[in-house]
Order: C-alpha cells, then structure tokens, then sequence
C-alpha cells in the first residue's frame, strides 16, 4: 500500500489522518511543521453552522454533524446558532435561506429571540434558528482526533516539514501556507482576529452562537465570557497576523447594544489568525498534481466542514471515490467562468 504523507496537523490534517486509519490505511504519516492546532485551527472561534446560502456548504456541514455529536461535550455544545434580522430585507434573505437548507434535509426554524436570556431584541424583527448546530473547541477536537489517529497506527510528527518526508502522495492540508507546498493553488491569506471579554455573570448556558445578518457581528458563550467576531470593514489580505484595537473597540460596542449586561465588560485577550481565502469562498478538494491532493482554502469555515472533509478525502485517496460529491470543490472550476459564491463568509 502506498505511503500517504499529510501535511499539517489542523483540523482538516487531523481529520483526514483520523479518517485515513479509520478505512485501514497502514502507512500514514502526519506531519505538522509546529505543533497540532498552532495554524488557523488554534484560533477559530469554534462555530458549527449548518445555515450557509449555497448547497455546496450546506452539504459540507450536514456531513460533519455526526462526527460533532459523538465527540459531544466538552469538544461540542450543541446550543444552535440563532440569526437575527433587523430590516425587512435581511428578514427575507434568512427566509430564503431557511428554505434552501431545508429543502437539504437541515431543520431551521423560525423563532423567537426573546427566549434567549439577556437578549436585546426591541430592534428584531425576526430571527432564524437551528438547534442542531452549536460551538466547539477547535485545538481540543483536533488534538482528539490526532489522539485517535495515532491509537490507530498513524505516524504523528511534529516539528517536521512535510515535504522532508519520502510519500506515494502528499496531502497538502496547510490552510494558508498551501501554496508553499504546490505553488499553482489559489490561496490568499487574509487576517481575521476575535476578543473574548468577561468575566459577565449570570450568562445562560445554553447561549446559542448569536449572529447579527445585517452586520454580521456574532458571538458565543466561552465560560464566562463572550468571544466576539465580524466580517472586517476593509479585507486585510496579509499574513501578518495582528490586532486592530479600533476593530476590538467596535465589537465591544456591538456587544454592550445586544447584550446589554455584557457593557464594559473587560477585554480577556484578543487574537488574530489567518483565513486560507479561495477566490469563491469555497475550498480545494482534490488532486492537484501527480501524487499531490489538496485539501485546503477553506476561508474561514474549515473547521466546521473538517469531519466530512477527512472522511471524503480518505474514501477517495484509499477507495477512488467518496460518497460525498467532490465535484464542486476540484481546483479545476478556476479555469472557467463558472463560480458559485457563497455569501455567508462571517
Ligand atoms: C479568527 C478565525 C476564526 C475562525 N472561526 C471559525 C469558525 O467559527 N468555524 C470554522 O469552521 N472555522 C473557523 N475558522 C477557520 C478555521 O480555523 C480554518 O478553516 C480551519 O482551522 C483550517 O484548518 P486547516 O487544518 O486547513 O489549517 P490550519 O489549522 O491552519 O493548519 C495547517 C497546519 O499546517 C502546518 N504546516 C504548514 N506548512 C507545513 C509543512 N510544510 N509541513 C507540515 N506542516 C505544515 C501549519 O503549521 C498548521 O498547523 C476561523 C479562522 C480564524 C483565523
């Protein structure tokens, strides 16, 4: 059987190595140039979401619900995540989502913020809900799935470049440092940085990831603080992975309007980290060149596709084909004019 060298150890690594073992495979190695989670992984702030606006995304999410139900909690609280609307027309945007993740099999709901303890909600107008969604802890899923893998006969090597290992096929799972290892991907890295504020008391522990449509501003329950993110005003497209205190401030704001018992609470850490941005928001699923698979770009939501990520991959790699549909993600749809955006990139 050939020798399948991964490269990273992030989620999307972690869990094609796990997946690999799991269908058999004798010789895997899994490499990660620094430690498990210490890319992109490390930094997420951990939501699962089934409420994309594009098929391709939904499909991605609705596989990995399983693998996040079985680990359950500590790694996964399945809260929901709740979107709110404050205009009419970002009402119907959420309708007309609702209608084309049900019609995938994802039951989203429409419901009534009020039933979330703390809530501001005299400026909603409407808010959509799915329950089996909820949030995670992304270094503490990977390093599972890592342990896992290794019971499982895999060979785990930190502090080892990938490409320093002999393979039959490398599988490039390096979110935005990809293009180091096969030059021709399209992959941007664009910086992104959360902050957890608290201690705040008395917060519900069933909080759902909450999420502003009209703003994008959303945030989630982490112990006894709030972390707190948004889609950026201006696109940062660096690798350099900084905090801008002017962004902090803004999200605290926010907060204190929504959450009105959160006001002033103080700043825990902020941090910054790098989304792998393809030019459609969707990822790179595939081979790339002989003897070299991709399994990157998933700007911004990798983390919560990586459960059937790993398992396609590996059914592909080891079978030749998964049942999971790959066609939307091959690299080769940057060749013609066909892209299908996904809109929702929080
Ligand atoms: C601020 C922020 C918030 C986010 N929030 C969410 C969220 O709520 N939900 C969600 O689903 N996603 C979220 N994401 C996105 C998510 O973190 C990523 O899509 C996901 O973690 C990608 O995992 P990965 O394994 O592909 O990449 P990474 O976690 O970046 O792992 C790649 C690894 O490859 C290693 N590597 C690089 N080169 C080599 C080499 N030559 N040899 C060996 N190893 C190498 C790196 O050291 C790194 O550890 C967020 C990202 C950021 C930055």
């Amino acid at each position: 059987m050939a020798r399948i060298v991964v490269a990273g150890a992030g989620a999307v690594g972690a869990s094609i190595a796990y997946h690999l073992a799991l269908l058999g495979a004798r010789d895997v190695v899994l490499c990660e140039r620094a430690e498990i989670a210490s890319g992109a992984t490390g930094k997420a702030m951990g939501g699962f979401r089934q409420q994309f606006s594009t098929e391709a995304e939904v499909r991605l999410a609705r596989a990995s619900l399983e693998l996040y139900v079985e680990l359950g909690p500590p790694l996964f609280d399945q809260v929901g995540y709740m979107f709110l609307a404050t205009t009419r027309a970002g009402l119907e945007r959420l309708a007309g989502r609702a209608e084309l993740q049900q019609s995938l099999g994802v039951p989203v709901e429409e419901v009534d913020p009020r039933r979330v303890r703390g809530l501001r909600t005299d400026d909603v107008l409407g808010a959509y809900a799915c329950w089996e969604d909820g949030v995670a802890e992304p270094a503490g899923v990977t390093r599972e799935l890592v342990r896992r893998a290794a019971e499982r006969g895999v060979d785990v090597r930190e502090h080892t470049d990938a490409r320093d290992i002999e393979h039959d096929v490398l599988v490039v799972a390096c979110g935005a440092a990809s293009p180091e290892l096969w030059r021709e991907l399209p992959v941007r890295p664009l910086c992104r940085q959360l902050v957890d504020v608290g201690p705040i008391a008395d917060l519900p522990a069933d909080l759902p990831m909450t999420i502003e449509e009209e703003t994008g501003f959303h945030f989630r329950r982490y112990g006894d603080a709030l972390r707190l993110a948004m889609p950026e005003p201006a696109p940062r497209w660096t690798e350099r992975e900084y905090v801008d205190d002017s962004l902090v401030e803004d999200k605290r704001a926010r907060l204190a309007h929504r959450y009105p018992q959160a006001a002033g609470a103080p700043i825990v850490r902020a941090w910054a980290g790098l989304y792998d941005m393809t030019p459609d928001a969707h990822p790179i699923v595939g081979f790339v060149g002989e003897g070299v698979y991709a399994a990157c770009g998933f700007s911004g939501h990798g983390f919560m596709q990586s459960p059937a990520v790993g398992r396609a991959v590996a059914e592909e790699l080891l079978q030749g084909e998964s049942e999971l549909d790959l066609s939307p993600y091959r690299i080769e749809r940057f060749k013609g004019e066909a892209v299908f955006p996904e809109t929702l990139v929080l």
